[in-house]
């Protein structure tokens, strides 16, 4: 537990929704670093089930909420229920932040460019590489994004693989980059990584509490490939202990989740984020795992 922060009636509300929230550590980051830089900020949680989203929105309103962190299952549904959407989270078609300017809500997207400063920060250079991306659903889409917009080829392998043709071809539409879509399995994946410099894992297998899971098999990784699991729960997931086993670079989710609670912050609070504070915060909500 963090201190308690000092609450009055000039306190600025902001917060995340989603179904379910219970293990979040948003609010140990964010309430750290409004209390570093001495803010007149709070940060809760809120469950929100699905068909309460339309009238929580409303109340952000009505109760004056700054700003929101978007979350599972809500990221796409919450779009027409805003004022505006900045053009970065109409391209990728889902909004993790809203910012509200005396009622007026606006949303955004600061999952895909957390992406980037996430590979930036850990020196991993996209230019003219091959990313081979695991999954087709809401993280797909930002990372996609972000790496077709940074000028990485992109190959895109998804179970359903009708949702990866379909990200593909929405990728190609919006930053005029060609992305090739593939079913995952171990065949095409063997095919995929032969040719690829950057592995991304955006599909949820490996989070707890299936933390055995990975989709990727050792001798499928090479000590040329830089690995990337967005999935933070567990910190090191058994994919990034195989790549470390196989001799390949490997960067964490949790680096990806604190940038984009970090560029959150920013617009919230006007204010540069204390990324290295947000960072311990949430390495300690896990328990320093
Ligand atoms: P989502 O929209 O529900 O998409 C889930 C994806 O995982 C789909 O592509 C799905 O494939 C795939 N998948 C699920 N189970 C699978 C299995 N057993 N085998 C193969 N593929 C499987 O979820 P999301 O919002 O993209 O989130 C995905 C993960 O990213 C979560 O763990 C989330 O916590 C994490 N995440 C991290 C950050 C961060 O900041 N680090 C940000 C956003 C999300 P189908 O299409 O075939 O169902």
């Amino acid at each position: 537990m963090s201190t308690p922060l000092e609450i009055s009636g000039n306190t600025s509300v902001c917060g995340v929704i989603g179904d379910p929230v219970e293990h979040t550590v948003s609010p140990a980051m964010h309430n750290a670093a409004f209390s570093a830089l001495g803010l007149d900020f709070v940060y809760l949680p809120f469950r929100v089930a699905k068909k309460d989203l339309s009238d929580a929105v409303q109340g952000m309103r009505a109760l004056n909420i700054r700003g929101l962190n978007i979350t599972i299952p809500h990221k796409v549904k919450v779009m027409p229920l805003l004022d505006e959407i900045e053009a970065q989270a109409r391209a990728i078609g889902a909004v993790n932040v809203i910012v509200n300017d005396g009622g007026r809500l606006k949303g955004y997207n600061t999952d895909a460019e957390g992406f980037l400063r996430t590979l930036k920060e850990q020196g991993v250079a996209v230019r003219g590489k091959t990313a081979v991306i695991l999954g087709a659903g809401g993280a797909a889409r930002a990372v996609s994004w972000a790496l077709a917009e940074a000028g990485a080829a992109l190959i895109i392998l998804n179970r359903t693989p009708g949702k990866a043709v379909e990200l593909a071809g929405d990728i190609a539409r919006a930053a005029g980059h060609p992305a090739e879509a593939l079913q995952l399995n171990a065949k095409n994946l063997v095919t995929a990584l032969e040719r690829g410099h950057i592995l991304v894992n955006t599909t949820s297998v490996g989070m707890s509490p299936e933390t055995g899971e990975t989709l990727v098999k050792r001798d499928m990784i090479k000590p040329r490939h830089i690995v990337v699991d967005i999935v933070y729960n567990p910190v090191k997931t058994r994919l990034l202990q195989e790549a470390e086993k196989a001799g390949a670079g490997t960067v964490n989710g949790l680096h990806m989740l604190v940038w984009q609670g970090a560029l959150a912050f920013e617009k919230w609070t006007g204010r540069q984020a204390p990324v290295e504070i947000m960072h311990k915060e949430a390495l300690r909500a896990f328990g320093g795992k």
